[in-house]
């Protein structure tokens, strides 16, 4: 019953999540319940939220988190997580990411082809 943050997300996971079509989409507007992102498993989209964020560090946590969703199968195989315990386990992956890897905001931004 572990969600404990055994992980971080690598360049590579990046590499496999862009070439399996997933599209970031910048939204200058506010989600309805002031969400900072969501993914969309339907349509392997993430959605960012441009006024929940201060700083362009905050986004790329939050682009980080939403990568969690995506490859929650594989981060939370054969464990039952609900999505609260889920979103928690982003957070503290997308936090510990950023710390060993600080600069991981610029290649999501060339590999992507974003700016924020
Ligand atoms: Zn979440």
């Amino acid at each position: 019953m572990g969600t404990r943050t055994r992980r971080t997300i690598t360049y590579l996971d990046l590499e496999e999540l862009f070439k399996s079509g997933m599209t970031i989409t910048l939204k200058n507007g506010s989600h309805p319940k002031q969400l900072r992102g969501w993914y969309d498993a339907t349509t392997n989209e993430a959605r960012i939220y441009r006024p929940a964020h201060k700083i362009s560090r905050d986004i790329t946590e939050t682009i980080l988190h939403e990568c969690v969703h995506a490859k929650c199968d594989e981060i939370f195989a054969a464990e039952k997580v609900t999505i609260r315990q889920e979103c928690k386990a982003a957070d503290e992956i997308a936090k510990k990411t950023l710390r060993k890897r600080p600069d991981i905001g610029n290649f999501i931004k060339q590999l992507w082809g974003i700016e924020y």
